[in-house]
Order: structure tokens, then C-alpha cells, then sequence
């Protein structure tokens, strides 16, 4: 396998919310980027917005004019998983559905060469389970970004039980060269952001269905209290109720501890179609622009 230095060029399979970050973020730190979504809209939609917060970013910085221009160039926008085939680390930002992660890593199992590193963004779903399902899981890894991608400083690697050492090394070295401070951790129900962050939303939630306090009063306690940028209700809405919900549910079911249980108001509101910014109400209303 080659070292993080030899890479020079990635794919990013999904172009949503995190796969734009993503990609933004390797361009700006000197990589080639294929970013791969499923339609040509979607695609352009991608790059559109890369290149808005680009210049947003270089407005801010002050950067000399043909700087955002020079980073959006090495992003190449496509449809076919194909580019894997001369990319020595894929990072894969699709939907959160286990049916669509086994269709793309079977697809890039199948294009890639052998010693190319197929990295998942996942939340929640198993490294382990997704690196069973091709040829190489030693060298399958979870590389879990943080929203917005550009401002968060974190990314939680997330070694598979068969992640190789070279294979978490050369993920490890790439986050540096990206600014980011990597964290190891093992593939476990919410590896470990979301083992303690969604916890303490669903107790905040449970709080609020009990009566204990309002929803303004639960926030400001856990933001003067603690410290806290942001009140567990105000997050949840802006994570999305629904999220929120699944992430209960994948720790319930994979760590077999009612600890875990979902509350039934979070249910109740995801039910009603309550999602939180999103939706234009969660915890608390957001009027649509
Ligand atoms: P999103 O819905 O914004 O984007 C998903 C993208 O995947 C869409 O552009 C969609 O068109 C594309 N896609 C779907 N099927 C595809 C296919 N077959 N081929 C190519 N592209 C396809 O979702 P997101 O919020 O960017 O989440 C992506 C991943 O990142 C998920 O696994 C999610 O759990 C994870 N994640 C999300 C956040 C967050 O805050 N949103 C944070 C950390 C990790």
C-alpha cells in the first residue's frame, strides 16, 4: 500500500450535505477530487455549492481572486463509480441506508485495485458489517466527518474488527495533511460521538415529556450550566429528529441495553412529521423562508 503522501487524488461518492464539505475539503488542501453522485443535477447542485462557500470562505479570508477558482477547478463532478479505479482512497457520503452503502461498495469492491482503501462516512452503521460484504475489509474504514465539514475540526476513525494497521495509519496521516485532528475508536453501536451525544438528547427529551421543565429552560441549563454552544433540544432540531431517532435505535438494537430505548415524544414527533429545522418544526418552530 502506498503512503499518505502518495496520494494525490480521491473520490467522494455522494454529494449531499457532508460528501460538498468533504470534497471542499480536500481541494483546498491540494488533492484531485472526483465527486460521484447518482444524477447530473445532483452533481451540479454539488459543485454549486462548494463553490458558494468557497467564495464565501474567501471573502472572509481575504484570498487573492483566483484562489476559490483554482480549488473548484480540481473538483471533477461525475456519475460513474469507474473514477475508483485509479483513486487510492474512496470516501463514500451516500444516504444513511444500509441497502444503498451495499450497492456502492459492492460496485467499488468490484472497480477498485485491490490495495485501494474504501472509506465510510458513516453515522451509525457498522464498519465491520460494510467491510464483510467485499473482498478487502482490511481495508474498509470509517472515517466520520463532522457537519459542517470546512469548521469542524474532528474526524472519528473508525477501525473495522479486520482494519489493518497500515490501512488506519494512512487514514490517520490523510486527516492530518486535511488540519483535522483524527480520533481513534473501534467499531461499536455510535462509535463515540454518537454513544454520547445521542444519550444525553434523548434524556433531554425524556426531561421535557416528564414535565420537569420547559424546552427553553432544559437548553439554558445545559448551555450555562455546562457550557454547552447549544441547548440537546435546539441540536436535535437542527440534527433532525428523525436522525436523532435512528441513531437511538441502532444503539438499542446493537448494544441490547434499554439504556437505550428511544423516548416515545421523540418518536411521537417523528412520527407527525415534527423533524426539526427541516420540517420547519421540531422542538421549537422555524418559520420557512
Ligand atoms: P444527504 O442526503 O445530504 O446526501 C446524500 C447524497 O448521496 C445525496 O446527494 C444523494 O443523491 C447521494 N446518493 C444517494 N444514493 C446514491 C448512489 N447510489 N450513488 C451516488 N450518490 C448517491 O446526506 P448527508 O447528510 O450528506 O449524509 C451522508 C452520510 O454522512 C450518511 O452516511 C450520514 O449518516 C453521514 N453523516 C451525516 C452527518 C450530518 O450531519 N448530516 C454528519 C456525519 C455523518
Amino acid at each position: 500500500m502506498s503512503g499518505a503522501d502518495d496520494v494525490k487524488k480521491v473520490a467522494v461518492i455522494g454529494g449531499g450535505t457532508m460528501g460538498n464539505g468533504i470534497a471542499q475539503v480536500f481541494a483546498t488542501n491540494g488533492f484531485d477530487v472526483e465527486l460521484i453522485d447518482a444524477k447530473p443535477e445532483f452533481v451540479q447542485r454539488a459543485l454549486a455549492t462548494i463553490g458558494r462557500n468557497l467564495e464565501r470562505v474567501a471573502k472572509k479570508q481575504e484570498w487573492p481572486a483566483d484562489k476559490a477558482p483554482g480549488i473548484l477547478a480540481r473538483v471533477h463532478g461525475g456519475t460513474s463509480l469507474d473514477v475508483a479505479k485509479d483513486c487510492p482512497l474512496v470516501i463514500e457520503a451516500v444516504t444513511e441506508d444500509f441497502a444503498v452503502k451495499k450497492q456502492i461498495f459492492l460496485a467499488l469492491d468490484a472497480v477498485a485495485p485491490a490495495e485501494t482503501i474504501l472509506a465510510s462516512n458513516t453515522s451509525s452503521i457498522s464498519i465491520t458489517e460494510i467491510a464483510a460484504l467485499t473482498k478487502r475489509p482490511a481495508q474498509v474504514i470509517g472515517m466520520h466527518f463532522m457537519n459542517p465539514v470546512p469548521v469542524m475540526q474532528l474526524i472519528e476513525i473508525i477501525r473495522g474488527l479486520a482494519t489493518s494497521d497500515a490501512t488506519y495509519a494512512l487514514t490517520e496521516d490523510l486527516s492530518k495533511r486535511l488540519g483535522k485532528t483524527p480520533v481513534e475508536v473501534n467499531d461499536y453501536p455510535g462509535f463515540i460521538s454518537n454513544r454520547i451525544l445521542m444519550p444525553m438528547i434523548n434524556e433531554a427529551v425524556y426531561t421535557l415529556m416528564e414535565g420537569v421543565a420547559t424546552r427553553e429552560a432544559i437548553d439554558t441549563v445545559m448551555k450555562l450550566g455546562m457550557n454547552h454552544p447549544m441547548g440537546p433540544l435546539a441540536l436535535a432540531d437542527l440534527i433532525g429528529l428523525d436522525t436523532c431517532l435512528s441513531i437511538m435505535e441502532v444503539l438499542h438494537v446493537g448494544l441490547g441495553d434499554s439504556k437505550y430505548r428511544p423516548c416515545p415524544l421523540l418518536r411521537k414527533m417523528v412520527a407527525a412529521g415534527w423533524l426539526g429545522r427541516k420540517s420547519g418544526r421540531g422542538f421549537y418552530e422555524y418559520p420557512q423562508a
